[in-house]
């Protein structure tokens, strides 16, 4: 007999689908771990400390009399329970990771190399700018890259993710309203159905009105939507490109053209901008203002293993309204631009400030070295092959799953919709769940919302053929065995991961996030 990945079944092997309960609740090396609370003892420590010398307390009567409930662990014990929980994440550096708009692409261990050279690693954002020459022009070079790469004339480094780059673009655009007097009338944005939640989120946040945007049945925007909508209450519209339906907004130029004569402003949702580095340039397309994910396009780390960075780059039109602080270059080396009467001395006019400091210098450090190590030919063809791979997959399961907008070329990433499970008795979510015991992390599922049940896989360049065409054989397994009826398979998955399906609406609405004691045990025998 043959498994699935084609290797014969050794005897016995096929009762190994049935989990058996192990005595310590450890799944072979998986090995379940209990809180640090419920194993600590309060009375042990890792460390020897000498009793404290004599001394006479300042505090007044005032020092606490109890001890503090922390777990003391001794070494091992708490290098093994760190150690365990880190092995029930699942990462890039574990395997293929498709969150769709997610861009979970490898993280080259280069960047992480040199973010650890002592002159950025020890770098302290007080110090005298004399002695950080060299980690400002690392920003300076950082910058001219993102306005080549983009065609844009000016770009604010500090935001700290790409939700806060939207707040800052967004920020920069009301400001220049506010400058033209046009404050009190021009309220509304435009945001597409398509778009990610930060986009109307971020324009709430900062008083807008959100006027949404139909997306016509070809998954893009129809530039005679936008002429309807806009006039002269718009202050600006925030567009994805490529957008969330992994695809390339044909009329960007013109629904650009539209909003500018409605003396509206462009936002563009750069998240999306690793299908198109080296191949088009937003500035070309009529794009004021945009964000760019350094922890997706640019390849630092994401999620639990980073933070983020999100420069936004500006038009001419709103350069001058740019957060400090900035880096300039003068006669005599860089300087850092910090107040905004400083600013005013360069002839800008900023917003205000955004964050403490200067931005995520780790990140700028990966981010350059990632562009550097990649050069102007391979920041290309990564954006080619992560289309390249996109297309491979959506090719190779269009037989089986159905796409939305038909069976044509996507961008970046490959859109499949739920019409397919129609009387399966599979959903969305089971599927996904599903993809949990094969050993992979779901894709994006139940977005964008203007497709039912979507699952929006986007593999990027970093992975080979090889781990494709494992990654797509189990997903073809998946679909075979959801169409054949094995619907059980689905409907209770993961069934291998520790804690099954777990039910995240209930976590989200009703966390539990302290810790109470057990009760201690009553003698029986009274
Ligand atoms: C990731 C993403 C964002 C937000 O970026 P963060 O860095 O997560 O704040 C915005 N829009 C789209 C389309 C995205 O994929």
């Amino acid at each position: 007999m043959l498994n699935r990945q084609g290797r014969a079944t050794q005897p016995g092997e096929a009762a190994s689908a049935v989990v058996h309960p192990t005595f310590t609740g450890n799944r072979a090396l998986q090995q379940e771990e209990a809180l640090i609370f419920e194993f600590g003892r309060l009375d042990a420590t890792g460390v020897d400390v000498d009793e404290p010398v004599a001394f006479t307390s300042r505090l007044g009567g005032l020092e606490r009399r109890d001890g503090i409930g922390l777990p003391g662990l001794s070494e091992p014990e708490a290098m093994r329970h760190y150690v365990r929980l880190s092995q029930k994440n699942y990462g890039i550096d574990t395997g293929v990771f498709p969150l769709g708009s997610c861009t979970m692409k490898h993280n080259p261990r280069l960047n992480e190399r040199m973010a650890r050279l002592p002159g950025f690693g020890d770098v302290h954002p007080l110090q005298p700018v004399s002695t950080v020459q060299g980690a400002l022009e690392l920003m300076d070079t950082l910058a001219a890259w993102l306005l080549e790469l983009t065609g844009m004339p000016a770009v604010a480094l500090s935001p700290k993710a790409g939700a806060h780059g939207e707040l800052c673009g967004m920020m920069a655009i009301k400001a220049a309203i506010a400058h033209k007097g046009e404050a009190g009338t021009r309220r509304t944005v435009l945001v597409p159905d398509s778009a990610h939640g930060t986009n109307p989120a971020t324009a709430a946040l900062i008083g807008f009105t959100v006027k949404p945007v139909p997306v016509r049945a070809d998954g893009t925007v129809d530039p005679e939507s936008v002429r309807a909508l806009a006039g002269p209450d718009t202050a600006a519209i925030m567009l994805t490109n490529p957008n969330t339906c992994g695809l390339f907004e044909p009329d960007v130029v013109e629904i650009a053209e539209i909003v500018h004569a409605a003396g509206a402003y462009f936002y563009c949702d750069g998240a999306n901008f690793n299908a198109i580095v080296g191949k088009a340039r937003p500035g070309d397309l009529g794009v004021d203002a945009m964000h760019i994910n350094l922890h997706k396009t640019f390849s630092t780390p994401h999620g639990g293993g980073g933070p983020g960075s999100g420069p936004v780059v500006l038009s001419d039109r709103l350069a001058a309204f740019a957060p400090v602080p900035f880096v300039v270059r003068t006669a005599d080396g860089f300087r850092l631009v910090e107040s905004e009467a400083d600013a005013a001395g360069q002839g800008a006019q900023p917003f205000g400030r955004l964050t403490a400091f200067h931005g995520q210098m780790g990140m700028f450090v990966r981010a350059l070295s990632y562009m550097l190590s990649h050069g102007a030919d391979g920041m290309k063809q990564a954006s080619e092959d992560a289309v390249l791979n996109a297309n491979y997959v959506r090719a190779c399961l269009a037989d089986l799953l159905s796409q939305p907008f038909g069976d044509r070329p996507c961008m970046h990433e490959a859109l499949f919709d739920d019409s397919w499970l129609k009387d399966t008795g599979v959903s969305t979510l089971d599927f996904a769940k599903a993809m949990i015991d094969e050993g992979y992390h779901p894709m994006t599922v139940y977005f964008p919302l203007v497709v039912h049940g979507a699952m929006l896989i986007e593999p990027t360049e970093s992975e080979s053929k090889a781990s494709l065409d494992l990654f797509i054989a189990a997903l073809r397994d998946l679909a075979m065995a959801a169409k054949r009826g094995d619907a059980e398979r689905f409907t209770g998955a993961p069934y291998h991961a520790p804690r099954k399906r777990l039910d995240e609406t209930r976590a989200a609405r009703q966390p539990i996030l302290r810790w109470t004691p057990p009760e201690p045990v009553r003698d029986a025998a009274e």
